[in-house]
């Protein structure tokens, strides 16, 4: 775990205690359900989406800390973006994770940067991503659930 703990910034922290936007949303019009099999985590996301706009989310779900910040995190990143902007930032933190090299864009990312040590530990890059892929198959219409593997 001491390896783990470096992790464990204040702001992923207290993302992970007071997760944002954890809640059911009845109104959704897409849905997804998302499972990460070599962590347990688990994630079910609610979106409203009017005309190209996400204009509320929701989620549950149980997992690490990681999966949990993440996914509150993104939840605040994405809440009143378009569609294209939300892949963007998808796109800039999945580069984030796996090009250490790669220019990116800080603002856009907001607190999804307090993951950038998640990089290092590729087993746990699948925590970070998992709310991220259970958007995209929401945003494509599979409802049936996807998982990292
Ligand atoms: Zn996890």
């Amino acid at each position: 775990m001491s390896d783990l703990n470096e992790l464990y910034q204040e702001i992923l922290l207290d993302h992970n205690s007071k997760p944002r936007n954890f809640r059911k949303l009845d109104q959704a019009n897409h849905t997804a359900d998302g499972y990460n099999p070599l962590c347990g985590d688990r994630i079910s996301l609610y979106l409203q989406i009017e005309d190209g706009v996400i204009t509320d989310v929701g989620f549950q779900g149980v997992g690490c800390a990681i999966s949990r910040a993440s996914a509150s995190m993104m939840t605040q990143s994405i809440k009143g973006q378009k569609l294209e902007t939300a892949e963007q930032v998808f796109d800039q933190f999945h580069k984030m994770l796996t090009e250490p090299d790669a220019e990116l864009d800080y603002d856009q990312l907001g607190d999804l940067e307090t993951l950038a040590g998640v990089a290092e530990f590729p087993t746990r890059i699948k925590c970070a991503v998992l709310a991220w892929h259970t958007l995209r198959a929401a945003l494509e219409g599979k409802s049936d659930g996807v998982t990292t593997e």
